[in-house]
C-alpha cells in the first residue's frame, strides 16, 4: 500500500503539495476547515484529489503516514494536537517539495524585509538569465513548481511558520535579515523560541553551504556566538568594515566576495531608506555568490520596482504626501518607515496588535509625529503609550481616517499608514487595507478636482 499523506490547509501551499504528492503516486487526501477557493478546487479536481471542505474528519486524518499542514494552522489546534498526540509527522510544503528537487535553493528568512528582498534577488537573477522561480510566501507554490517545472534555482521566502515545519531541506544560500519580536502570539510569547524558528533556516549547511546574516542585529549575532555554525558566513552591516560579505561607508555599500570589491553609490538605489540598503547588501551578496556580473547587478538595483504596500508613495494632496506602508505589520517596520521620511508625519496607527512594544517608536513620534489617528478595535495600548504627548484621534473607518490626517496635515508634511499591526480586525488583509487607504485618498482627490471644475 502506498504511503498515506494528508494535507491540512488546500491554500496555495496545500494545493501545491497535493499535486506533487499525487505525481509520485501517494495516497493523497486534502482537509480545509474552511472553504476551498474555487481555483484551488479546479485543481484538486484536475489532478484527482481527494479532498474535503468545512470540516476535518479525523478518520481520514489521524490514519496518515506523514502529514503536510499550512503555515496558517496554529500548532495549538484541536487537529495538530491530536496529530501529535498520535506522533505523526508534521511537515511544511517546502520541506516536503525540497525532498523532489535538485535546483539551488535560496532562502529567505527575517521579521521584515523578506518580500522586498526575495522579489530584489528574483529581479537580478531573471536579468542576469538564469532559470529561476519565485516561490515560499510570494509567488506561486514551491511544490506546484516542483512538480511542473524544471527550475535551475528557486528563491524562496520563508516565514517562522515555514520554518517550524522544516527538518532534513538544506538551503543552498540562507539570509536571514533581522529579528526582532513579531508573531509572539504563535510562539507563547517566548521570543527565544521565535529566534530558534527563524535559525532553522542554517539547519543541515555544512561548509559548503552559505550563511549571509545582518551583523548589526545584536540578537543574530548573540545566536551566531552561541551555536556551532559550519556555514560559510556572510555579514552584512550598516557600520563594521568587513573582508568578506558587504558593509556601507560614505553612503556607499561595498560588497567583497571572493576579494573582488563591488560599489553601488546608496544614491543609485531604486529603493528608499536604510532598511532597503539592508535588503539591497544582502541580495548584492547573493547575486554574487551566484557570479552575476557587476553591471546587471548595478542595473537591477537601478530599475528595480518595490513590490505595493511597502512604503509605497502615493499621491500627493495641496502638498501632502500620503505613503502606503499597509504591510508594516510589527513596530519594527513602523520604525523604519517613520527614520525614512524627511518631514513631520501624521500617523495612521494601529489594528490586530500580536504583542507590541509602543516603546520602541515612542522617541521618534515624539520627534516626528504630529497626530496619530488610531485604526483598530482596540487602541488601549496606543493610548497608554502616546496619549499625554501626542495628539490622538481614533475612527474605525480607513475615509474618516484619512479625512483625520488630511485635514490635520499642512502642505509639506506626510500622511503615512504604517499601522505595526495586523489589518484583520478592520480589513481582509494588509493589502485590502492599503487598497483602501488610496481609494480613501482618491476620493478626497477627485472631491477636490470637482470643486475646482464645479462639477
Ligand atoms: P516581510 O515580507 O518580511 O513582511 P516586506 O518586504 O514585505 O517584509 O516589508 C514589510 C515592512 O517592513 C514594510 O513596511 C517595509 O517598509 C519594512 N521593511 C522592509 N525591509 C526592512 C528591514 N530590513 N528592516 C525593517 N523594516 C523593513
Amino acid at each position: 500500500m502506498s504511503k498515506r499523506i494528508v494535507i491540512l490547509g488546500a491554500g496555495e501551499s496545500g494545493t501545491g503539495a497535493g499535486v506533487l504528492a499525487k505525481k509520485y503516486m501517494y495516497d493523497v487526501f486534502v482537509s480545509d476547515f474552511g472553504n476551498i477557493k474555487e481555483k484551488y478546487i479546479k485543481i484538486l479536481d484536475k489532478y484527482k484529489i481527494e479532498y474535503e471542505t468545512g470540516k476535518h474528519s479525523e478518520e481520514l486524518i489521524l490514519n496518515a503516514n506523514e502529514v503536510i499542514k499550512s503555515p496558517g494552522i496554529p500548532d495549538d489546534s484541536d487537529i495538530v494536537k491530536k496529530l501529535r498526540n498520535k506522533n505523526i509527522k508534521i511537515i511544511s510544503e517546502i520541506e516536503f517539495a525540497g525532498r523532489y528537487t535538485k535546483a539551488k535553493k535560496i532562502c529567505i528568512t527575517g521579521s521584515n524585509g523578506k518580500t522586498t528582498t526575495t522579489m530584489l534577488i528574483y529581479h537580478i537573477f531573471k536579468k542576469a538569465g538564469l532559470n529561476v522561480a519565485l516561490a515560499g510566501n510570494v509567488g506561486k507554490s514551491f511544490a506546484l513548481q516542483v512538480a511542473e517545472n524544471n527550475y535551475d534555482y528557486y528563491i524562496i521566502e520563508l516565514s517562522s511558520f515555514q520554518l517550524d515545519g522544516m527538518y532534513d531541506f538544506k538551503a543552498d544560500i540562507a539570509v536571514i535579515l533581522n529579528i526582532t519580536p513579531d508573531h509572539l502570539d504563535r510562539y507563547n510569547y517566548d521570543f527565544n523560541k521565535y529566534v530558534d524558528s527563524k535559525f532553522r533556516i542554517i539547519r543541515n549547511q555544512t561548509e559548503e553551504e552559505k550563511f549571509i546574516y545582518w551583523s548589526d542585529d545584536k540578537q543574530i549575532t548573540k545566536e551566531i556566538n552561541k551555536r556551532c555554525i559550519k556555514s560559510e558566513l556572510f555579514p552584512f552591516s550598516g557600520k563594521n568594515i568587513c573582508k568578506k560579505g558587504a558593509f556601507i561607508k560614505n553612503e556607499t555599500i561595498n560588497i567583497i566576495i571572493k576579494e573582488k570589491i563591488l560599489t553601488i553609490k546608496k544614491s543609485e538605489m531604486s529603493l528608499l531608506g536604510t532598511h532597503n540598503a539592508y535588503n539591497s547588501m544582502a541580495a548584492v551578496i547573493t547575486s554574487k555568490l551566484n557570479r552575476i556580473q557587476n553591471h546587471i547587478i548595478k542595473e537591477s538595483i537601478l530599475d528595480f520596482e518595490n513590490v505595493p504596500h511597502r512604503l509605497e508613495k502615493y499621491i500627493s494632496i495641496k502638498g501632502i504626501q500620503f505613503i502606503n506602508d499597509s504591510k508594516a505589520t510589527n513596530i519594527n517596520s513602523t520604525w523604519y518607515a517613520l527614520q525614512s521620511i524627511g518631514t513631520k508625519i501624521v500617523l495612521i496607527l494601529g489594528g490586530v496588535d500580536k504583542g507590541n512594544d509602543y516603546s520602541i517608536i515612542k522617541k521618534i513620534v515624539d520627534k516626528k509625529v504630529k497626530a496619530i489617528v488610531c485604526l483598530g478595535k482596540d487602541n488601549s495600548r496606543i493610548f497608554e503609550t502616546f496619549g499625554n504627548d501626542t495628539k490622538l484621534f481614533e475612527t474605525k473607518s480607513m475615509q474618516k481616517a484619512v479625512n483625520i490626517a488630511y485635514k490635520y496635515a499642512n502642505a509639506g508634511d506626510t500622511v503615512l499608514l504604517s499601522p505595526a499591526c495586523a489589518s484583520f480586525d478592520l480589513f481582509e488583509n494588509y493589502e485590502d487595507r492599503g487598497n483602501k487607504l488610496k481609494k480613501a485618498v482618491m476620493k478626497i482627490e477627485n472631491k477636490k478636482t470637482r470643486k475646482k471644475f464645479g462639477v
